[in-house]
């Protein structure tokens, strides 16, 4: 779905955040549309959770302003809560209190004043919709983690929000239960139609589950976008880095002409697409999946690019075979078992590497 053109419901303005210490949170800009779902990803340590936070209301920035539903938020401790009562917050490690299931998903329902009567059939409802019905009378505490964690859910569904953010929701749970979350969540968003925010240091989690995914390293949102544009054109470096290109060049724009540029890489010339100017130092990123690999003898591709080399390593990746290329500049390649076989790929074997100028992705260093 596209959300460009709906209305926003969390915009964060030039959000920062100091603690002392080394981290610092940078000018985060972040528009959410009601209905979305964005993934904040990055390592460990990156500010993920920091940004929840602040767009949860828990913690007041140092810098910068938040605006839920179009109203800018205050320091005003009644606005605040009256705005928090839309939000709901499942934690990595959620805190279940040793009481029974049904008296903690109870919980926030009771701190919003409402009676026995009303609270029976919500905590009901939300059981069945993350699958624990008649699971009421247990321990909470003596729950399994995915099941302790659907508890979680629930306990944020039962208020109804308009708002749900999850932090790391799968990150403490074997391969079957984050399955079993992971798919609660995407059919709980799409019926209840949240607007979500959640962080996760999974990449394939944010593109399964997320309509946009924001990168973040070092307290910065360096792209926000979806997977598409992010795996297509990362913004910088560390992106790339981040989602796995491994063929990053470093070179100059010697040539400029009409969109077309001419690259020096360590003395090797390289076209490529953008608009740059000569003497401008760029980054080319090259997706392994773009190159392709003949033999010497073959008649050349149209690919602008043509560079000639030796196999210097081979590794089976699955049904793949990942091919590195020394080609005076160092290259990565894969190509199927059954080509694979039958050019007789070897180490030590000569062959060419073609490759797009449109297929390589250039940023500025
Ligand atoms: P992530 O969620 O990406 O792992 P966090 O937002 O949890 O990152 O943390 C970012 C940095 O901020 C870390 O270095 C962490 O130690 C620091 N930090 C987070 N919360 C606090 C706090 N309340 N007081 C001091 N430092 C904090």
């Amino acid at each position: 779905m596209n959300f460009s053109n709906a209305k926003p419901i969390i915009e964060a303005r030039g959000l920062r955040q100091r603690y002392g210490g080394n981290f610092s949170l940078k000018d985060i800009n972040l528009t959410v549309a009601a209905g979305e779902t964005v993934a904040l990803i990055g390592p460990s340590g990156a500010g993920k959770s920091t940004v929840l936070r602040l767009l949860d209301l828990l913690e007041q920035p140092s810098g910068g302003a938040i605006v839920i539903g179009g109203q800018q938020v205050t320091g005003s401790a009644s606005s605040r809560l009256e705005l928090r009562r839309k939000m709901a917050f499942v934690h990595q490690k959620p805190l279940v209190f040793t009481t029974s299931v049904f008296d903690n998903i109870a919980q926030p329902l009771r701190w919003r004043g409402m009676k026995g009567e009303d609270i029976k059939p919500r905590v009901t409802a939300a059981l069945a919709e993350v699958g624990l019905a008649g699971f009421e009378g247990r321990q909470a505490k003596t729950l399994s983690g995915g099941e302790t964690q659907r508890v979680a859910l629930a306990r944020a569904l039962v208020t109804s929000p308009d708002i749900l953010f999850l932090d790391e929701p799968t990150a403490n749970l074997d391969p079957n239960s984050t399955a079993m979350v992971e798919e609660l969540v995407s059919n709980i968003i799409g019926k209840r139609r949240l607007t979500v925010v959640m962080a996760t240091h999974d990449l394939a989690q944010g593109q399964r589950l997320a309509n946009r995914i924001g990168v973040m390293m070092k307290g910065e949102l360096l792209q926000l976008g979806t997977s598409d544009e992010i795996f297509m054109a990362p913004a910088c470096r560390a992106v790339a880095e981040f989602i796995g290109i491994e063929t990053i060049l470093e070179g100059s724009v010697i040539e400029s002409i009409g969109g077309l540029i001419t690259v020096d890489v360590a003395g090797k010339l390289i076209q490529a697409t953008g608009e740059f100017m000569p003497g401008d130092r760029v980054n080319l990123f090259l997706r392994p999946d773009h190159i392709t690999v003949s033999l010497k003898s073959e008649i050349g591709s149209s690919a602008r690019n043509r560079l000639e080399g030796t196999i210097v390593n081979i590794a089976l990746v699955g049904p793949l075979v990942r091919l590195e290329i020394d080609c005076g500049i160092h290259l990565l390649a894969v190509v199927t078992r059954q080509s694979a076989d039958e050019l007789g790929l070897a180490i030590g074997k000569p062959v060419v590497a073609c490759l797009k100028a449109a297929a390589i992705h250039v940023v500025k260093v």
